[in-house]
């Protein structure tokens, strides 16, 4: 849905018949019909390139890029990069990457580098009017003088420096000369304020390094507050959300984009051309951590491999599992938008997914755990061919061939020795229907039936089918008690590589967890925060049997293991060598096991 900020009678018309619409959305459309920034929708996202993006990213990402494409807006991608000594290249073309992927187009890209020049200046013409100095004190005199939310802290010495000579001072943190820590340039605010944030926040600290696109034209660099704001103004942003941990700077962002109005002239009050900063909910799952700078530990530490490792929770992680962007989108949109801290279920997430997967992902025969299985009644060398449909939830995905013969493997667990009765698979005396096949029989006598090797090892069950037992032939509708279990035939299956993933974490809040393992251990940092909490188990790699239409699909194509689960093809996928990812299973089987 796409509309224009003419019709918003329509647009609300419409938002009324849905349940309820996101707090932010209904400021927008106040906002909108109260004619605010002449109507205008222009949103921005702002990652910083220190990383690869994950899911809680993408909750920021459907809500700049959606609401701006649902009311006729814009929304530009900007790059947060302030800090270069983090910040990469790499990082901005998988950030990129990742935004197409989730189906979203930004109008612009622009860096916060972009605005080094003029947010220089804009320091100038700040300390010109008074509001800004450089302070000399180190940094952990400015943090004693800072004092508590309930105690006003104390003026720097510095504060009161001339304007000539904090211009000076100014130009000489620029000029690579001058021992980064030594000096800051600080607005002059209010120490007693009971906003933190007010009490002289820096607005530019020395790194005398070079920027990835700046080169080295600067030395000095802004903060991310006095940064943030102020781009947002000048490109002409009206709406800038972002997460709660922003509430309090609020008031600062507010202030400089009063200040920058002031100083190009437009802080006219009938003019109310501003950004509106409104902020909203993190995403945080159970087992999961995110934040871009503990998962960049685990890539370092070689927990994972890489960034697009299926177990991480990266948008390219996501993807390599086989997780469909719609499905994660759906995710998205039942948790919602809150002013509210949350946690949410993991099973939430897997249920969306697996609701999303179920309606396109390919049906296939593959067996993870083989047995062999032979059909004694079956001739040998003989070959039966089946059609089977790709997928029952979408007809125009067509259907594949599979072949039959004496020789099946069949799953270790659909036959068991000493069966009880509810067992409703293989077993000595029992009937299963063999899918898209005959019904079969083993003979009651265990002896007829298994094999096994010298260690008692089940190595080979027999059986029989009985005939005219196929769909559409005489005895199709026999009565059975067993279920239909799957199969692929040994001369026509293909062997696979499997993998199977875990839980990475084995808390329910990794987040928490870590920060009070850190606190209660002198302070621990990185991975040895993390280690006591990570599964040492997250990837087990199997050898399958799977039947061979499966090399005719592409990396990324989203199958689904007939009574297995949702699996895809990985990227190291090759015809000569298959590999499969376990994307998720077809019901909760962790909540099952931890019951
Ligand atoms: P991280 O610490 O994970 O790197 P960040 O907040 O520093 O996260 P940025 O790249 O600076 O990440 O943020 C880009 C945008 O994504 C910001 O608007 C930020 O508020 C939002 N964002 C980051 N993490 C989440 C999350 N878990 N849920 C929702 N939005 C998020
Ligand atoms: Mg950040």
């Amino acid at each position: 849905m796409n509309m224009s900020a003419e019709n918003l009678e329509e647009i609300k018309a419409e938002e009324g018949k849905r349940e309820s619409i996101n707090f932010i959305e209904e400021q927008l459309l106040k906002d909108l019909a109260e004619g605010k920034n002449g109507k205008k929708v222009q949103t921005r996202f702002p990652p910083e390139p220190n990383g690869y993006l994950h899911i809680g990213h993408a909750k920021a990402i459907a809500l700049d890029f959606g609401l701006a494409e649902k009311y006729g807006g814009v929304c530009n991608l900007r790059m947060d990069d302030t800090n270069p000594q983090k910040e990469d290249t790499e990082y901005v073309e998988a950030i990129k990457r990742d935004i197409e992927w989730l189906g979203f187009k930004w109008g612009n890209i622009y860096y916060a580098s972009d605005y080094f020049q003029q947010l220089w200046d804009f320091a100038v013409a700040l300390i010109k009017k008074g509001r800004a100095y450089i302070d000399e004190q180190t940094a952990e005199q400015i943090a004693e003088q800072k004092g508590t939310p309930t105690q006003a802290g104390t003026n720097s010495p510095y504060r009161d420096r001339p304007v000539e000579e904090n211009l000076r001072l100014f130009e000489e943190m620029n000029s690579g000369k001058m021992e980064p820590g030594k000096m800051v340039l600080r607005a002059k605010i209010d120490m007693a304020s009971p906003n933190m944030h007010f009490r002289d926040p820096i607005m530019y600290r020395v790194l005398n390094m070079p920027h990835w696109r700046t080169g080295n034209k600067w030395n000095a660099y802004p903060m991310y507050d006095f940064t943030h704001g102020q781009c947002d103004y000048w490109e002409g942003v009206t709406h800038s959300w972002c997460t709660l941990e922003f509430v309090s700077h609020r008031p600062l962002y507010d202030l400089f984009v009063d200040w920058a109005k002031e100083v190009d002239g437009t802080d006219n009050p009938i003019d109310d051309n501003r950004p509106r900063q409104t902020e909203f909910n993190k995403l945080n799952l159970t087992h999961i951590l995110l934040s871009k700078r503990n998962l960049l530990i685990l890539v370092n530490e070689g927990v994972v491999n890489g960034w697009d490792d299926p177990r991480m929770p990266t948008i390219c992680g996501f993807r390599r599992r086989g997780y469909s962007p719609e499905g994660i989108l759906s995710f998205i949109d039942k948790i919602g938008y809150t002013k509210f801290d949350a946690l949410n279920q993991m099973s939430l997430f897997e249920s969306a997914v697996r609701d999303d997967l179920n309606k396109r992902a390919q049906r296939v025969s593959a067996v993870v755990n083989p047995v062999k299985l032979v059909i004694d009644n079956f001739p040998e060398g003989e070959v039966e061919t089946y059609t089977a449909i790709n997928n029952p939830e979408n007809e125009a995905d067509g259907t594949h061939e599979i072949e039959f013969s004496r020789e099946l493997w069949i799953e270790r667990e659909d036959f068991m020795e000493d069966a009880p009765k509810k067992f409703f698979r293989l077993g000595p005396g029992k009937q299963v229907r063999l899918k898209n096949s005959y019904i079969i029989e083993c003979s009651e006598n265990p002896e007829e039936c298994i094999r096994k090797d010298a260690d008692g090892n089940i190595t080979e069950i027999h059986a029989n089918l009985i005939p005219d037992t196929k769909t559409g032939q005489a005895n199709s509708n026999m009565k059975i008690k067993g279920k239909t279990i799957h199969w692929v035939s040994c001369n026509h299956c293909l062997e696979a590589e499997v993998r199977n993933y875990d839980r990475l974490w084995m808390v329910e809040n990794p987040r928490d967890e870590v920060a009070a393992y850190s606190k209660e251990h002198g302070d621990v940092r990185g991975i040895e925060a993390m280690r006591p909490f990570l599964n040492p188990n997250s990837l087990e790699i199997k050898k399958a049997y799977v039947e061979k239409w499966l090399a005719t699909r592409k990396p990324m194509d989203y199958l689904q293991f007939q009574r297995i689960g949702y699996y895809n093809v990985d990227p190291d996928s090759t015809p000569e060598h298959l590999v499969f990812n376990r994307t998720v299973g077809l019901t909760d089987a962790w909540k099952k096991i931890n019951k």
